[in-house]
């Protein structure tokens, strides 16, 4: 059972807010530690539409809006993420 959970998001560089990750730092009662990285895709199509994708996907034909594999950080990003898990292990190192 999870008795601790903290979040950030982050959107990209390019400013797309379709490219976005969730780092969520998670304590078990257990004692484990964990950081999650998700990156979240938005559902901006219908159904038919995210098939026809999906078709595209498998034959490894190429489509601009289909998915993204890479988030981009600025320097003030990358520091709000270093200062987001020095917090979180911080704070837990301090509760031990
Ligand atoms: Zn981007």
């Amino acid at each position: 059972m999870m008795n601790k959970q903290q979040e950030k998001f982050f959107i990209c560089k390019c400013d797309c807010t379709s490219h976005l990750i969730r780092v969520t730092y998670c304590k078990w009662d257990n004692g484990d530690e964990e950081f999650v990285v998700s990156p979240i895709l938005n559902h901006y199509l219908g159904f038919w539409g995210r098939l026809k994708i999906a078709f595209k996907y498998l034959f490894g034909i190429l489509h601009d809006d289909w998915a993204y594999d890479t988030v981009l950080l600025s320097r003030t990003q990358a520091q709000e993420l270093r200062d987001f898990i020095n917090s979180t292990i911080l704070v837990n190192e301090n509760i031990r």
